[in-house]
């Protein structure tokens, strides 16, 4: 029998790191944990690291000195660091086979770069890198060999239901005769509200997801739709799809995590729970399939539905798949968005100010920036686009 995968992985007390964790630990002999993350939860990461004894740990700067206490009084054998060169050092260490982006909004991009740039194989949730770096993430990665397998459910389901060279982008989707891929949306926990009630909705009722339990900046971005942009953005770019070959549709049980509609009439759905242990299962055992902790679906309980978008109710979906093709803007546009959601969420904006300051925000010229070539300008780019961000707030309050 083989030696056990190791995996990094990024982002280890959020929700993706701990469902990630969850299914590790139930295939010991398939995968072991070389390093975890985390930006400021000390006390899980402590508890984790005693769980799983990984060789590396890394934890924000402000929490570091007192849990490298903790780690020696504890005896722990795992090396504690901090800092940004160490995430990226975690990810591209030779002796780590898969990362798992889990950390969330642009912080996580320089990791994930090191990690396509090593040739690693990619476990992909955080998709605002990829809506920040557009093709050049790609463009590395087939470079370096490395592969990125999505975690995010749409994108895990078209992956699926796609043939392989397709879901590499190594063929186009024409190629195999792919008329569209259709990316599912539940429409978040506004679908029903009237929308004169929308603008005053508190961080709580925004967090509070119909079907999936998830961290506030991504639950947030499901109420808004900006979510589902941000993943428009991904899917063009993880499958090389075309305008004409990607829609969204509203299926608001969750249930049809994406399909891929064939020229021929035929649609191939990915069904299951909302539970993100079974793409995470997916992606780490990729070609082969391993338990996840997740039973079948009993479809008799279930009543499945669709609708179509109203983006009159969704501002910011509409805002991101008209910039989707412009990668400057995308990556303004994601900014911003991170920069309003965090104001949203200290109660600094209201919920429908969020859709305010993006699109306020996309509209400027940025020291004339036109092209973005490396990682480096994307986060000059970012950097400034949240300055705009900030500013565009302040002049929102002071109104
Ligand atoms: P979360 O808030 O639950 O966890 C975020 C993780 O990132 C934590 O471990 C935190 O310590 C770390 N982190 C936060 N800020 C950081 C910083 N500045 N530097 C370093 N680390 C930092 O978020 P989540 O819901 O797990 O989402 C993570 C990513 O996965 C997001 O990009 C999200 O869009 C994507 N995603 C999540 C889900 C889901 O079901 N939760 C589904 C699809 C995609
Ligand atoms: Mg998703």
């Amino acid at each position: 029998m083989s030696a056990p995968q190791a995996i990094t992985i990024l982002g280890a007390t959020g929700s993706i790191g701990t469902q990630t964790l969850d299914v590790i630990a139930r295939h010991p002999q398939h995968f072991s944990v070389f390093a975890l993350s985390a930006h400021s939860n000390a006390d899980l990461l402590f508890k984790q690291c005693q769980a799983y004894v990984p060789r590396y740990a890394v934890i924000g700067e402000s929490a570091y000195a007192p849990l490298k206490l903790r780690f020696q009084q504890a005896g722990l054998s795992t090396q504690l660091l901090c800092g940004q060169q160490a995430l990226a050092d975690i990810a591209c260490h030779q002796d780590v086979s898969q990362v798992v982006a889990g950390i969330v909004g642009g912080a996580g991009l320089r990791s994930i770069h090191a990690a396509v740039n090593a040739g690693k194989r990619l476990l992909l949730a955080n998709k605002e890198s990829l809506v920040m770096t557009g093709e050049l993430l790609l463009q590395t990665a087939q470079k370096t060999g490395a592969s990125i397998l999505p975690l995010d459910s749409e994108h895990n389901a078209l992956f699926q239901c796609l043939p392989s060279a397709q879901g590499f982008r190594e063929k186009t989707l024409a190629e195999a005769g792919v008329a569209k891929l259709l990316l599912t949306g539940s429409g978040g926990p506004f679908r029903q509200t009237p929308l004169s009630e929308l603008a005053d909705k508190t961080p709580a009722e925004a967090c509070c997801h119909p079907n999936w339990c998830m961290g506030r900046k991504i639950s947030v971005d499901s109420a808004t739709m900006m979510n589902k942009g941000l993943e428009y953005i991904e899917a063009k770019l993880l499958f090389a799809a075309q305008d004409s070959e990607l829609d969204i549709i509203i299926h608001p049980q969750s249930i049809v995590h994406s399909l891929v509609q064939y020229r021929d009439g035929t649609s191939l759905a990915q069904i299951g729970h909302s539970d993100m242990r079974v793409p995470i299962a997916y992606a780490l055992s990729y070609p082969k399939r391993i338990s996840s902790g997740v039973g079948d679906i009993d479809l008799s309980q279930h009543t499945l539905s669709f609708e179509s978008v109203d983006y009159r109710r969704y501002p910011c979906l509409k805002l991101a798949i008209d910039l989707a093709n412009d990668n400057v803007k995308t990556t303004v546009m994601n900014a911003a968005n991170e920069v309003a959601v965090a104001a949203f969420l200290a109660q600094k904006i209201q919920f429908g100010q969020i859709y305010r300051v993006v699109a306020d925000c996309v509209t400027l010229d940025f020291e004339g920036i036109t092209t973005i070539n490396s990682v480096d300008d994307v986060l000059h780019l970012d950097a400034v686009a949240r300055r705009a961000a900030k500013n565009s707030i302040e002049h929102q309050l002071n109104r």
